[in-house]
């Protein structure tokens, strides 16, 4: 039987890849989003992945989401915890709703979406909780506070849960992407990318999408069972952690 895969923000950027990358890899995929009906209509539409909106930063929403998944497709097996935003600005500008929105999505949504799950995963004595950090979570960057904040507990969540995950079967591992040449990051002007951005990348080149929905597959595979509480740095050798 197919094992059925979640994947939050998994309509757009690094996230429809690894929704992709999951439905190439046999699983079951179901993509939630928050808002943009437009492009999660369109995804579906070309991929056939069927798609789901409500806000990981509301706790009931997620709870009433995952019940509509499961009702669809299956006990969640695996859940990506990709969906994440930005709000920049310097320290003494950033205001408590920058702070707050950030916080709220990126690391509660990350509580509010794994603890629905555990139970059954625990239950079922199999489960793969993958979550989408960055290497600003890692290093700290000037200009978000907020995001270094919320990507780093994702790293210590991830590193808690692990232990608590272990003998029930369930692995808990975090990838933390470079630059990746999502929409975002290919507007960005050409030679601030060129003469800024690349040459900070020792391998010469932003990341692929691509690469990290390869990374996610293989952490959600059996293969990858002996595998928990791990970092996973994809970013060309920007930094080491
Ligand atoms: P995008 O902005 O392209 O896509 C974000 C996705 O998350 C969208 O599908 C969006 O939904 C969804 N989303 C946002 N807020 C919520 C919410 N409250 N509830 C549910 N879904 C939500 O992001 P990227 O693909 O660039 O980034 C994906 C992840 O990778 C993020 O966690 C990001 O922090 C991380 N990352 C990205 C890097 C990069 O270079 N791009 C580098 C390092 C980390 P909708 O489509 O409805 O707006």
């Amino acid at each position: 039987m197919a094992r059925v895969a979640l994947v939050t923000g998994g309509s757009r950027g690094i996230g429809a890849s690894i929704s992709l990358a999951l439905k190439a890899a046999g699983y079951k995929v179901a993509a939630n989003y928050a808002g943009n009906d437009e492009a999660a209509e369109r995804f579906k539409a070309e991929t056939g992945i069927p798609v789901y909106k409500w806000s990981v930063a509301d706790y009931d929403a997620c709870v009433a989401g995952i019940a509509r998944v499961e009702a669809d497709l299956g006990p969640v097996d695996v859940l990506v915890n990709n969906a994440g935003i930005t709000r920049d600005a310097m320290f003494h500008k950033m205001t408590p709703q920058q702070w707050k929105e950030v916080i709220d999505t990126n690391l509660t949504g990350v509580f509010n979406m794994t603890h629905p799950l555990w139970s059954g995963m625990r239950d079922r004595k199999f489960g793969r909780v993958i979550t989408i950090s960055s290497i600003n979570g890692q290093k700290g960057q000037a200009g978000q506070a907020n995001y270094s904040a919320s990507k780093a507990g994702d790293i210590g969540f991830t590193k808690a849960l692990a232990q608590e995950g272990a003998r029930a079967g369930i692995t808990v591992n975090v990838i933390c992407p470079g630059y990746i040449a999502t929409e975002m990051v290919k507007a960005i002007d050409e030679k601030v990318l060129n003469e800024r951005i690349i040459p900070q990348i020792p391998v010469g080149r932003l990341g692929e999408p691509e690469e990290i929905g390869r990374c996610v597959v293989f952490l959600a595979s059996d293969d990858a069972g002996f595998i928990t509480g791990s970092t996973i740095s994809a970013n060309g050798g920007q930094y080491f952690a």
